[in-house]
């Protein structure tokens, strides 16, 4: 398990350590908002937890209580941007085949546009 862990290599890590400047929208003791620096969407954010966590993978029983709350973090950003009426997508990229390009865990929230389906 790699709670309260921090990788010296990691961006995201570096995000959550205030260490690389992001466009921060919500932040909370344990999760960080931000706006993607590659939108897709007119709304297109970050919601990653200040711990180092690979991806979706690594995840397991004790950090269920993280994951809710990153869950709930994507409602409330999408509220605070205007887009949970319209509707917004989550997404977590898991993983190589996936195309997961960051090795710390995030969920991205897209939305303010049609959104696709499926994805490719
Ligand atoms: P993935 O492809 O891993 O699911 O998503 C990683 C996302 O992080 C991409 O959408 C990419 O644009 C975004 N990203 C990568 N590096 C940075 C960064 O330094 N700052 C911000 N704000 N976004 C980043
Ligand atoms: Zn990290």
């Amino acid at each position: 398990m790699s709670d309260q862990s921090y990788s010296d290599t990691c961006v995201f890590c570096k995000v959550g350590k205030g260490l690389v400047r992001a466009d921060i929208v919500l932040q909370g003791d344990d999760i960080v908002v931000f706006k993607d620096i590659h939108p897709q969407a007119p709304v297109h954010v970050l919601v990653i937890p200040r711990q180092h966590v690979t991806a979706l993978w690594e995840a397991d029983q004790a950090h269920m209580p993280l994951l809710g709350r990153m869950l709930l973090a994507c409602n409330e950003v999408a509220q605070a941007l205007g887009v949970e009426e319209s509707g917004y997508r989550v997404v977590v990229n898991s993983g190589a085949d996936a195309g997961q390009s960051v090795d710390h865990l995030h969920f991205h929230v897209l939305g303010g546009r049609k959104l696709q389906w499926p994805p490719g």
